[in-house]
Formats: C-alpha cells, structure tokens, sequence
C-alpha cells in the first residue's frame, strides 16, 4: 500500500445557491483546506490537478432542481468540471507515474485519488505539450464546435454561404468560425461583447466582420456584413441575438442550437422556447433549429480529436485561450467567463 494519509490539499465546494433567477456571485463558493485521508486502494490513482475547465453548463449545476443532462452540486460538496492532471502514485496498471489523465467529472481540488476505471489516458504530442488545449480547442470545446458544424451546419463548399456565430470571441465560438472557414463557407460574421472581442476576431482569427452586441443598431450592422443573408447561425446564446439573427436567415438554412447562455440565470426549460414571431420565421422559412448535444456523439470523439489536433498543429486554427492561476482562483475564472471577461477558453492553471 502507498501510503498517502495526512496529504494536505485545497478544494472547492459549493457554500449556497445563487437562486434560479440569481447570477452567481463569489459568496456561492468556499475554498477549504482538507487532508487526504485514505490510503490509495488498488485500481486507484493519486493525481495532482493541473488545470481546469470553467464551463457555462456549470451554472445549471448551481440550482437544486437537476436538468436531464447534468447534476445539482450538493451544498457543501466539492464543485467538478472537465480537469487535466499527472499521476502521481498508482495502484492501476494502466496507468504509471508522470501519465497524463482527464475526466469530465474531475473534483475543483489540488490532488484527486481516482478509481483508474474513470480517467482516460492522454497522449501530449497530440497538443504540443499545451496540455490546457485538452480541456479547450482538441477537448470538449473543439469536439463542440466541431460536431456541431457536422451534424447541423450543412455546410456544401462552393455554395457561397454565409455562416454568423453568436459567442463568437469565446471557447466554443471561436472555433465554430475558423472551423465554418475550413469546412467551405464563404463569409464568416462574428458578434461579440466588445470592440477589442471584435478586433481579436477579424485580425487575428480572419472572420470577415464582427459585431459588438452592446452597441447600436446590431440589425442593421449584421445586414450590412451579411448582404446575402445568412444561411448558418451558430448559436451560442439565445435570446434577443438570436431573434435578430433569425429574422435574417435565407429560406432553407441552418441553426445549429449550441447553447443559450443569455438565459442561463433564468428559471426556464434548456433550450428555452424562442420568442413567437421567431418560431413563425423558423415555420415560413423551413429554417432548421434542433437542440445539440456533445455527448450524443461520443462514437466520433476519437476520431475528430485527432483531426482537431492535425488542424492546430497545422496552424489551420488557432487555440485561444485566457489562463487564470491558482485553485483558489477557479470560482472568480467561471464568474468572469459568465460576464465575458475571457477570449477564447477559460482555463485554470491549478499546478505547473
Ligand atoms: P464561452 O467561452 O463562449 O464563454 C461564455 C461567453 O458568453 C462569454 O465570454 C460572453 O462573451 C458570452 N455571454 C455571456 N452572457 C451573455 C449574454 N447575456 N448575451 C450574449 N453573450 C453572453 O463559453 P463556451 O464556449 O464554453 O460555451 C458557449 C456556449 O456553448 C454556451 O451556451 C454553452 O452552454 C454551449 N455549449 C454547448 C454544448 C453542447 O453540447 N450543446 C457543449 C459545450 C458548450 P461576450 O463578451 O461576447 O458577452
């Protein structure tokens, strides 16, 4: 037996619930000092955290009613996300010192003990030694982004399309677009929540325009960067952008319905219903919308995680991301990410 008792660790838990209607605030969590106090069991695996993923679905998981797809966080429980890590002891044979592992379920804390069953084994020179881009753009983000243009864009190269993406400066937005540009379309159109967002989007990734959505007159802007309408709507946030967006789409195109992040501080069905007149257009102008989900794909994850990395070694995308430091620090990263303050993937680096 390798003895780790009297371990000392920090951890995240859930200290109250913002409210169904509530934004979560930084009182909603507690940092604590624990100890790890069993001996590691065999098929188990000590792990020490090296980053996290901050996500907006973790937000659901703030509430007590639990959705279909995700679970409530218990008060006073540990907080988990998508993580990344090196094993450091291992009583599994799968697994050996130094290896890099990843779950989707991985505990906010310093070191975690594993059951082996429940890591997936990660080979580095698939990102480069950038283990973060595991949890970002050759992780569920690209997989996102990815799966959702495949399965729902129906992107025909050469057929002139105009693709929009809401969201478009973050994680999964960012990568829809470079990826619409590799799979054929013609014009890609961004909108975002600030001007540099803006700049970063067209001068550093080659979208064809972007928008700031706090600014004025978004309809007609978007009118003008789409002069041909718009026939693919990567939606990332739902709501009053999404209306005017759809109120834009040609007959016979495409929404492909990411994520709603504009309503997640509301108590509503996830995707929540879109407003009346917005469901007529979807009916008058055969306009696809179905709800898409990640893991309802798993049967092509190995394969795109290796084209995700061929494109990011190839320079074919780019893999932005903004990196917050330190496990105390993991609440503030998700708070921020909810209010914009990233680019890219939000990511907590938790060790070196
Ligand atoms: P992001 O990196 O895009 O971060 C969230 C961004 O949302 C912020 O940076 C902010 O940027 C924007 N935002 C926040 N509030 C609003 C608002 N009220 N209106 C408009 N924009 C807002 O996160 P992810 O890429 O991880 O996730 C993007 C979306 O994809 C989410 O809706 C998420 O739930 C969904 N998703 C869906 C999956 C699926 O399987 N369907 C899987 C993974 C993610 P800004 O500065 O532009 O406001």
């Amino acid at each position: 037996r390798l003895n780790i008792a009297r371990m000392r660790i920090k951890k995240v838990v859930l200290a109250s619930r913002p409210g169904i209607f509530g934004e979560p605030v930084a009182e909603n969590f507690r940092v604590e000092q624990a100890v790890l106090s069993e001996n590691l069991l065999d098929g188990q695996v000590l792990v020490q955290t090296q980053y996290l993923s901050v996500d907006p679905y973790l937000r659901c998981q703030m509430d007590e009613a639990e959705m279909e797809s995700v679970q409530s966080w218990k008060i006073g429980g540990v907080i988990d996300s998508g993580g990344i890590g090196i094993v450091q002891q291992s009583k599994d044979s799968g697994f050996c010192v130094g290896d890099t592992v990843s779950n989707f379920d991985w505990p906010w804390q310093t070191h975690c003990v594993f059951d082996g069953k429940s890591l997936q084994k990660m080979d580095p020179s698939l990102v480069n030694g950038q283990l973060s881009h595991f949890l970002g753009a050759v992780g569920t983000t690209g997989l996102t982004a990815l799966l959702g243009m495949k399965a729902q864009a129906q992107v025909v190269p050469g057929a002139n399309q105009t693709l929009v993406v809401s969201g478009a400066a973050g994680a999964c937005g960012s990568l829809a677009g470079q990826i619409g540009r590799i799979m054929g379309c013609a014009r890609v159109v961004g909108i975002c929540g600030t001007d540099e967002k803006c700049s970063f989007l067209v001068n550093e990734l080659g979208f064809d325009g972007a928008l700031n959505y706090k600014k004025k007159y978004l309809a007609q802007k978007l009118k003008e960067l789409c002069p041909n309408g718009v026939d693919i709507y990567f939606d990332n946030v739902g709501g009053t952008i999404s209306d005017m967006v759809i109120s834009q789409m040609n007959q016979n195109s495409h929404v492909v319905l990411c994520g709603q992040i504009s309503q997640y501080n509301k108590d509503m069905c996830h995707p929540p219903p879109p407003a009346a007149q917005t469901e007529a257009l979807l009916e008058e102008r055969n306009i696809t919308r179905d709800r898409f989900l990640l893991f309802n794909h798993t049967d092509q994850f190995d394969s795109s995680i290796q084209q995700l990395s061929k494109w990011l070694k190839e320079g074919k995308i780019k893999a932005q991301e903004t990196i917050t430091c330190g496990l105390e620090n993991t609440p503030g990263a998700f708070l921020s990410m909810m209010t914009g303050g990233n680019t890219g993937k939000q990511i907590v680096q938790v060790s070196q």
